[in-house]
């Protein structure tokens, strides 16, 4: 059976239809936004026992979502699906990774638990993200492994849940892992966020000011209320005296570039030769890797980082790269932050299920202000 540890699927799912058949945004092709349509897919089924299977109530857009079905980053991914199903005793090379469903998080209702699940259960309301190569969350259910599933209290917000599993879990991996400040060591660190308004940088922000750090957010004139609410000081990079200012500041201990794009100048407002970092959320390697196939693409972005690290370690700064990570207890920090009303979830726009191309429109027009959150109930 292809869904050996699957308990209390059919009963807690409620649905009369036992072909167990789900509404799904699918791609059969790497067409970018127009090539997404709305089809009759099979419920993902619970292959491992530490799977739960979730009814989606609300997904969030991302600016990754609307690449990936561009083909951006297909070697890697296709590498880790294979993994994947080598790691569930899969080995079938005429599998392709088509239809492609989109959607990196969640909030929804647990229906469907495997055998060694512990803490979870059916009926639970939680929120979470889906493995890189997992199939996603813009569909009526998906199947995720427990560990990146984190309960959540009835009273918080569907939508502004369902802002941040993704963003907040990759914004904490480019602080934590990457830039190396914990919880309890960013109480008066000065940090700069690059792109305070999007959906990492609006995260960012609130996070790092309730640990306690002094945060300057960079984003554009119309968004400076929004990033001050936010508690970090706005300054608008429109304004052309705002880099001059701040490469000439020298007083950073860190800089997360969530913006979309590098800007190595600001490499100069990091404190030197006190291992201070400019992290980046858009490195090259992907892209490297779709240009020039996997062992090119390793070393063409090795040399990258080497030769930019040659330049600025030379002057006691460090440039890193961050990615996406799953991390139960950082979302378990992340949502207790929600929960106790810390920090909230900022949303931009909000589209129903049935609008989902829309609403990747949306995210390619750019300016985001927060997250772009599609709902399903
Ligand atoms: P968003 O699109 O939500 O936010 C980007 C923000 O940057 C927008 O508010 C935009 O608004 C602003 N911006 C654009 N240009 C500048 C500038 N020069 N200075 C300051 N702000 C600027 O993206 P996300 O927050 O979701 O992601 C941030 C980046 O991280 C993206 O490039 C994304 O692809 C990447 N990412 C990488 C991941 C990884 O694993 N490496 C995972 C997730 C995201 P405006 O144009 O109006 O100023």
């Amino acid at each position: 059976s292809t869904r050996p540890y699957a308990t209390q699927t059919e009963e807690s799912i409620g649905v009369e239809d036992k072909r167990l058949r789900m509404r799904a945004w699918q791609l059969n092709g790497y067409d970018g936004v127009e090539g997404l349509s709305l089809e009759m897919a099979r419920i993902p089924p619970i292959l491992r026992p530490s799977d739960v299977l979730v009814k989606v109530h609300a997904a969030s857009v991302n600016p990754i979502d609307t690449v990936l079905i561009g083909g951006y980053g297909r070697p890697v991914l296709n590498i880790m699906r294979a993994l994947g199903q080598l790691e569930q005793g899969i080995v079938d090379p005429n599998q392709t990774e088509l239809p492609i469903t989109g959607g990196r998080d969640f909030v929804g209702e647990v229906v469907g638990v495997g055998q060694r699940v512990r803490g979870i259960s059916v009926g639970q309301r939680v929120l979470g993200v889906v493995s890189p190569q997992g199939q996603g969350s813009h569909a009526e259910f998906v199947v995720t492994p427990s560990s990146n599933v984190c309960s959540l209290p009835d009273d918080v917000n569907t939508e502004e849940a369902a802002s941040l599993p993704y963003t907040a879990l990759t914004g904490w991996s480019a602080v934590v892992v990457s830039g190396m400040i914990t919880p309890g060591k960013a109480l008066g660190k000065r940090v700069l966020v690059l792109g305070a308004a999007g959906g990492v940088g609006s995260f960012l922000c609130q996070l790092l000011s309730v640990w306690g750090a002094q945060v300057t957010g960079v984003c554009s004139n119309d968004a400076m209320d929004l990033v001050a609410s936010l508690g970090a000081e706005p300054l608008d990079y429109t304004d052309p005296s705002t880099k001059p200012m701040l490469t000439a500041d020298k007083g950073y201990d860190l800089i997360i570039n969530a913006a979309g794009k590098d800007d190595l100048e600001y490499l100069s407002a990091l404190k030197p030769w006190m291992g201070a970092s400019y992290v980046t959320l858009s490195p090259p390697l992907l892209t490297n890797i779709d240009q020039r196939g996997l062992a090119a693409g390793l070393i063409k972005s090795a040399r990258e980082i080497a030769c930019q690290n040659l330049t600025s370690l030379s002057e006691g700064r460090v440039y890193k790269w961050a990615f996406f990570m799953p991390n139960t207890r950082a979302l378990s920090h992340i949502t207790h932050l929600l929960a106790t009303h810390m920090i909230r979830g900022v949303v931009d726009g909000v589209f129903p299920f049935s609008q989902t191309p829309q609403a990747y429109k949306h995210v390619l027009n750019g300016h985001a202000r927060g997250k772009t959150i599609i709902t399903l109930t």
